[in-house]
């Protein structure tokens, strides 16, 4: 079972927390994140 917040890298898979997003910003399809991963150090747009 996961968290409405729980989302993941892309590219390593390290669990991304809302406290590791840098912002959120609405488009057409619902809501867009960037966030700094704290597996691989990247800005990445966490998937899940
Ligand atoms: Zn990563």
């Amino acid at each position: 079972m996961q968290s409405h917040d729980s989302t993941r890298c892309p590219t390593c898979g390290e669990s991304i927390r809302s406290c590791d997003v840098l912002i959120a910003y609405r488009t057409d399809d619902g809501t867009s994140r960037f966030a700094d991963c704290p597996g691989c150090g990247a800005v990445v747009h966490p998937v899940g």
